[in-house]
């Protein structure tokens, strides 16, 4: 029997890869029981970039999704992400968190881990893989696939076959940026299939136009599985479409004997899905063979697009891509995937933001530079190893190993707030934001963000479809308003369509993110403009405030740590002297040019 079987990755991948990871619960389960009937290998729902999105911006739990999604789905095998130490958060956990979180995933309803390390130090997965085995579930080895001098076939075999030593049901070829091409897939598929008799996964995303042809090469060379994505959320960053892998091996040895009819329907609903969400499309999740020079992957593209245009700097992303090879040489080429992808973009948004390369450091390219998240792949650079971290050696043995026991310290940290051992692992992956959640939760006032209205077509006009109403009192007079309409975002502005007691008028409004950023801060700080004024090179959250009115600090001293693009940065005086004034506080939302801290010189 040599039939193709598909894994589809429509409620995980597919929706990570093009509308930034924003699809809601409530939009999979009206379609599951259909999802369910097509006969999939698997349907992966769970992991990656989708529990961060669930906590951080959906607010919902993404334990209860699973819950759910396990209850709607009850003939296939459910299949999730994981990156293996750092689980689904960005930095390492040690084993007793490892282990609880692959318990309590599989108790929930995965079936099917997919582990991968983002640096393929392999040492990264052993302890999940190990948990993986031991829940009696699916472990499945995973190559991230990349490009370099030292990414050659050869080691690329020793590592499957390392994956199959250690314990891995089945191997899988992430080609996380698609940067895969046809012949090179035959070629990989070809001499791992020689070496390891493991079943072969190829997961390729299409953002250069070749993932199809890819997986074509890969069923050819012997692989048994691909990862594809219903038509309306395939393609570009995203994957094949499911449906036509299916077409494409109708009638062949390798006919997936799935209903074409069936997956038609289902497209048909995620259509309708997919407008929902048009505020997180962007034109970075198009086809684009430019990935081949920048490496950049699809869900990593549209995260850096709307990074960008939140501080309107979208015209630079250009440099930006132009930036990441470097900056990913200077690190001894790491494959690009969560979190590499994060440490390197950011990295590289800073020195093209900052003007100079290197002046701003994150922690995180710190901590990666002192081996913190493993073995670089290749020798680093070390002039920017010495500017991060000075003459200090990094560790050479698995981060793991340099941390306790942390489940009972972070069980009593969440104290009640936590009601499930899930809740508990939830605030382990994300402290703040995990924490914040379930206060809310508590408090009863969960939020998801706003949608944007879908925009009515053909009114050129009225492109909401929302009304509110209310009414404004002005000097003694109220006035009824009724909003009838917002506009599209033109140029950072955007028209309000309303009317006054009943008149129609319009509003021009400047970026709204803008006006919530300042208005959540308090109203606007002073532009920065002297030598001590601090403040900082991308639009973030306060994550620490170190100084006080009042404190010396020296030069290059540490006077605030940021969080943007979920990376954390230190912010360092320009110059020794007295604060003079700071005017942010932890939570706070900063932007690119606003006095932060101001600083007097003696
Ligand atoms: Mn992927």
């Amino acid at each position: 029997m040599s039939k193709v079987q598909v894994t589809d990755v429509i409620l995980r991948d597919a929706h990570q890869s093009l509308i930034a990871t924003r699809m809601r619960t409530e939009d999979m389960l009206p379609i599951c029981d259909k999802l369910d009937a097509v006969g999939f290998w698997s349907l992966e729902v769970w992991g990656g970039a989708t529990f961060d999105a669930c906590v951080r911006f959906l607010k919902e739990d993404p334990w209860e999704r699973l819950r759910a999604l396990r209850k709607a789905l009850p003939n296939t095998r459910l299949q999730m992400l994981l990156r293996g130490q750092n689980l689904l958060g960005y930095r390492h956990y040690a084993d007793d968190v490892v282990e609880a979180f692959v318990a309590k995933a599989a108790e929930n309803g995965i079936d099917v881990f997919r582990v991968f390390d983002a640096l393929n130090d392999l040492r990264n997965l052993e302890t999940a893989i190990k948990a993986v085995k031991k829940a009696g579930k699916h472990a499945q080895g995973t190559i991230c696939y990349t490009t370099s001098p030292v990414h050659t076939l050869e080691l690329f075999v020793e590592q499957a076959q390392a994956l199959k030593d250690m314990g891995a049901d089945s191997i899988a070829i992430k080609d996380m940026a698609g940067l895969l091409t046809p012949y090179a897939t035959y070629d990989l598929v070809k001499a791992i299939k020689a070496n390891v008799d493991l079943p072969l996964f190829v997961h390729s995303h299409s953002t250069a136009g070749l993932a199809p042809l890819c997986q074509l090469k890969a069923i050819e060379a012997g692989a048994e599985h691909i990862d594809t994505a219903i038509s309306s959320f395939a393609s570009g960053t995203s994957h094949p479409a499911t449906e036509s892998q299916v077409a494409a091996l109708k009638g062949t040895q390798w006919d997936t004997g799935l209903d074409l009819e069936l997956l038609t329907e289902i497209a048909d609903y995620f259509k309708e899905v997919r407008k929902k969400y048009h505020q997180f499309e962007s034109e970075f999740t198009k086809e684009d063979v430019s990935v081949q020079i920048n490496q950049v992957p699809g869900g990593m593209m549209s995260n850096l697009a709307n990074q960008l245009k939140e501080q309107h700097a979208l015209d630079r992303i250009r440099e930006v891509f132009a930036e990441i090879p470097r900056v990913r040489e200077d690190l001894g080429f790491p494959p690009l995937v969560t979190p590499t992808s994060q440490i390197v973009g950011t990295q590289a948004v800073l020195n093209v933001l900052a003007g100079e390369r290197y002046k701003t450091i994150t922690n995180e390219v710190k901590r990666y530079l002192q081996g913190g998240y493993g073995q670089p792949p290749a020798a680093v650079n070390p002039a920017v190893r010495t500017k991060a971290i000075g003459s200090e050696q990094p560790i050479e043995g698995r981060p793991a190993d340099g941390l306790g026991a942390e489940m009972a310290r972070l069980r009593k940290d969440i104290g009640a707030l936590a009601k499930s051992e899930e809740d508990v692992l939830t605030y382990a992956m994300f402290q703040d934001i995990g924490k914040q959640f379930l206060e809310q939760r508590e408090a009863g006032t969960l939020v998801p963000e706003a949608l944007e209205p879908i925009a009515v077509a053909g009114s050129a006009k009225a492109s909401a479809s929302v009304s509110t109403e209310f009414s404004i009192d002005v000097h003694g007079e109220t006035y009824q308003v009724e909003i009838t309409g917002i506009g599209g975002d033109s140029a950072g502005k955007r028209h309000i369509y309303l009317t006054l007691d009943g008149m129609p008028e319009e509003v021009l409004i400047e970026s709204l993110n803008e006006y919530d950023a300042g208005s959540s801060a308090g109203g606007k700080r002073a532009k920065a403009s002297g030598p001590g004024d601090i403040t900082t090179a991308m639009p973030g959250n306060i994550v620490d405030v170190l100084v006080n009115v009042g404190d010396e600090v020296a030069a290059g001293q540490a006077v605030l740590i940021t969080e943007a693009m979920k990376m954390e940065t230190e912010i360092q005086a320009p110059i020794a002297g007295k604060v003079a004034g700071v005017y942010v506080a932890k939570g706070d939302r900063v932007t690119p040019g606003e006095t932060l801290v101001e600083i007097v010189p003696h």
